[in-house]
């Protein structure tokens, strides 16, 4: 493989030398340089670098084994190969010249065929020695390609979050991992090397064996798949598996992707707590209980057992929050949960249903014995005080309970009867528990209709007022009227409030409907105002929650302006607990009230808990003894004397006083004797609707025989009895203002009649 066009340089110092080498290549095909001295050739060689130098030894200045060693030490020009010329043909001028390097020689003179055939030795070796050098840095370009690949996909794979970890089928040992699942094992690189798939996890190695096969036949689940693996430290932990099969080289290579999913169990489980535990007592919240209460109910039917469903709610609850704060309350119901769990087996169920209320579940055999005794077990757990902050209070529970199968197999109707159960409870005046029974199913369903046709009736304006005089027990006057709401409703007649009231204020519809009755007491006074008659004072009735949940300030500036009336008409009555409820607030309200003009009293008086010295934080102008004390005044000793005390009491504090509910002339009689200051009863009048009322503002003479009959007669003899003297006289309308002092008596006299220094 003689390169017809190699270059060959010829060195020697003879120019004669230089012209025969060239006369017996040239005619060969080669191609000649030439070069007259060491230097020359180097700089001849360095700028266009020959196949093969043909080199003289003998030259002036340098000589050829200078030039060789030059040439030979350089890796640039290393490979050419060098035949060199010399006349000595001695041994050491042969060595000295493959001690520099060379790889051939020829002796002077030089024999044509000789020439030839060194040289195309020479350059044979060359273009072999060309050729491997150009493949050996092809290949050397090659291996460092690949290597500069492997290492970006390394980097790739140590980038990678997931941890990636190649498994060898035949030995089942890892042939590769990546740098995350050194991390994530807790194994360095070297070590994980001499590993298999089942030391870092908590399975063993045949079921490797059995899953990678499946994969290498495709009949593995495609898709990641949830399992344990096992940590260095011994620890185990969670992660996701997406694995696939590569066939390489005639063996199976198991691809295996893991990803550390603790995180997400973790959230994956804390959303699940929030969605099904109560986060302030930790307990199972309605969803839960729920679900566990339908299991309970179908495992109880195959056992044949009874599950007892038990609703608890605790007792005045909402006093803890707004007395104390909600601080408290939420610890109070963490205690309370605590306490609870104490008082059930491990396998029954406690949930908290919301705010105060818990629930139960118990499985049992013997049902209403067995949940007897779980009842009086909470009881007593409950009856230890319980200590927040400093603050020892105590707290009882209503219970209400009911069976399956007895009640119903229904979860849902279990405790809805539960809760009407616990709710009879409470009605009967809590701290105690009742068992379901169907009248009170009965009871709730007609509750329920109840509830919705008091919710039409506010719409469709069912509601009306009537009203009842006061008189001034002095004069016999009519001292103003109390506005009593009545219901109107269709089908039923008339409904007294007893029936409505405490429903409206259970469902808190007494806001709405007590906005109304101010309303409409206010636009009746306007009217009234407006026409003969002229002013006339109204009380009204104002429940609890008006204050806490309702505008009343608002609802009685409204009124007042819309009807344009003096806010010394309007008088508002307040029951004690309402006053006791939420301290602060009322307080604040009743005095921007008062600072108005309007007028309050306490209703019921004598029936809560309240001193009269603590009644006076309040702005209050009058009190109201209790109905009950009234009408036993002349019968009962006790309630005689508690009537006088208050009527004495309230004097002392300068309060009037007024009695309700005289029915006879003995009460009146006795009352009026004991200075009570004002009377309002059946003896002088029912309550009465508008017409009624007017008719009795205007004219007594024109009352309707049937309301005047029974109280004329009973007054009468009350006159005879007390005084010994039955005076009729007129009764006025006194209502203390100046535009009444204008009025003629005659215009509005009435009847009965009660005198005024009686
Ligand atoms: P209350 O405010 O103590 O009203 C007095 C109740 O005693 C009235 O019953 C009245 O009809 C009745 N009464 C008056 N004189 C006699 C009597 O000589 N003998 C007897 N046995 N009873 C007499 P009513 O109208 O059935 O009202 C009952 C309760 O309903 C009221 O008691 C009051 O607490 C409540 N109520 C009535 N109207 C309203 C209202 O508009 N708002 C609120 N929140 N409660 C109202
Ligand atoms: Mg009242
Ligand atoms: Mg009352």
């Amino acid at each position: 493989m003689i390169h017809s066009a190699a270059t060959i340089l010829i060195v020697d110092d003879e120019f004669q030398n230089r012209k025969l080498l060239e006369a017996l290549l040239q005619p060969e095909g080669y191609r000649t340089v030439t070069a007259a001295s060491g230097a020359e050739a180097l700089a001849a060689i360095a700028s266009t670098p020959p196949d093969l130098v043909i080199l003289d030894v003998m030259m002036p200045g340098m000589n050829g084994y200078e030039v060789a060693k030059l040439l030979k030490n350089d890796v640039s020009t290393a490979n050419i190969p060098i035949i060199m010329l010399t006349a000595l043909d001695e041994r050491g001028a042969r060595l000295a010249a493959l001690d520099s390097g060379v790889e051939d020689f020829l002796t002077k003179p030089v024999d044509r065929s000789e020439l030839w055939l060194r040289v195309r030795n020479m350059l044979r070796l060359k273009s072999l020695s060309d050729f491997l050098r150009d493949q050996s840095s092809i290949l050397e370009r090659k291996v460092q390609e690949r290597t500069a690949e492997l290492q970006r996909f390394r980097t790739a794979m140590d980038c990678t979050a997931d941890a990636i970890m190649l498994v060898r089928r035949s030995t089942m040992l890892f042939i590769e991992v990546n740098g995350t699942a050194c991390e994530l094992f807790g194994y360095t690189r070297e070590q994980l090397l001499k590993m298999g798939p089942a030391q870092i996890s908590a399975r063993p190695l045949l079921e490797f064996e059995t899953l990678y096969d499946a994969t290498i036949d495709g009949r593995a689940p495609k898709g990641p798949i949830e399992k344990l693996a096992r940590h260095g430290d011994g620890s185990v932990f969670p992660v996701e598996v997406s694995r696939q099969a590569l066939h390489s080289n005639g063996e199976w290579i198991l691809v295996n992707v893991i990803r550390n999913i603790t995180d997400r169990k973790k959230a994956e489980s804390r959303l699940k707590q929030l969605a099904h535990y109560d986060s302030l007592t930790g307990l199972p919240n309605r969803t839960l209980f729920f679900d566990t209460l339908r299991k309970s109910v179908a495992s109880a039917a195959e056992r044949g057992w009874h599950v007892v469903v038990m609703f608890i709610d605790l007792d005045n609850f909402k006093n803890v929050n707004d007395t104390l704060g909600h601080g408290v309350g939420d610890a109070l119901l963490t205690q309370v949960s605590d306490r609870l769990v104490q008082c059930v087996r491990l396998r029954d169920t406690v949930g908290r249903l919301g705010g105060d209320e818990f629930a139960l579940i118990l499985g049992m055999q013997d049902a209403p014995r067995g949940a007897e005794i779980v009842a009086a077990k909470i009881r007593v757990a409950l009856r230890a005080p319980f200590v927040i902050n400093e603050n020892e209070m105590t707290v009882t529970a209503s219970i209400g309970i009911t069976i399956y199968p007895e009640d119903s197999s229904d979860p849902e109707a279990l405790i809805r009867f539960a809760d009407t159960a616990m709710y009879k409870a409470k009605q009967a005046g809590r701290n105690m528990y009742r068992f379901f029974t169907a009248q009170m199913n009965i009871d709730a369903v007609a509750r329920l209709v109840l509830e919705t046709a008091l919710r039409k009736a506010i719409e469709n304006e069912e509601f009306v007022l009537y009203y009842q005089p006061k008189v001034h027990a002095s004069t016999g006057r009519i001292a103003g009227l109390e506005a009593l709401l009545r219901w109107d409703r269709p089908g039923h007649g008339l409904v007294s409030p007893d029936k409505f009231i405490p429903v409206l204020e259970e469902t808190g519809l007494i806001v709405r409907v007590g906005s109304w009755v101010i309303a409409a007491a206010c636009k009746q006074i306007g009217e009234w105002m407006r026409t003969s008659i002229g002013p006339v004072q109204i009380s009204v009735n104002v429940a609890g929650r008006q204050f806490v949940e309702g505008d009343l300030e608002g609802d009685v500036d409204a009124a007042l302006a819309a009807n344009d009336i003096p806010a010394s008409l309007l008088e508002l009555e307040l029951t004690e607990s309402s006053l006791m409820a939420n301290t602060e607030r009322t307080t604040n309200t009743l005095k921007s009230l008062t600072s108005r003009g309007v007028q309050i009293s306490i209703d019921d008086f004598g029936t809560g808990y309240s001193s009269l010295a603590y009644l006076r934080r309040f702005p209050i102008s009058k009190l109201k003894i209790d109905i009950a004390f009234v009408c036993n005044i002349t019968t009962n000793a006790d309630d005689a004397a508690i009537a006088l005390t208050i009527i004495r009491m309230a004097h002392t504090l300068k309060l009037e006083v007024i009695a309700e509910g005289v029915e006879t002339a003995e009460q009146l009689a006795y009352l009026r004797h004991h200075r009570c200051d004002q009377i309002q009863g059946f003896y002088f009048s029912r309550p009465l609707p508008v017409a009624g009322i007017e008719t009795l503002l205007y004219d007594g003479k024109s009352l309707p025989p049937s309301r005047q009959a029974e109280p004329r007669m009973t007054m009468d003899d009350g006159l005879k009895t007390a005084e010994g003297s039955a005076e009729l006289g007129n009764a006025c309308l006194d209502l203390g203002t100046e535009q009444s002092e204008s009025r003629s008596t005659s215009d509005i006299s009435l009847r009965p009649p009660l005198q005024r220094d009686f």
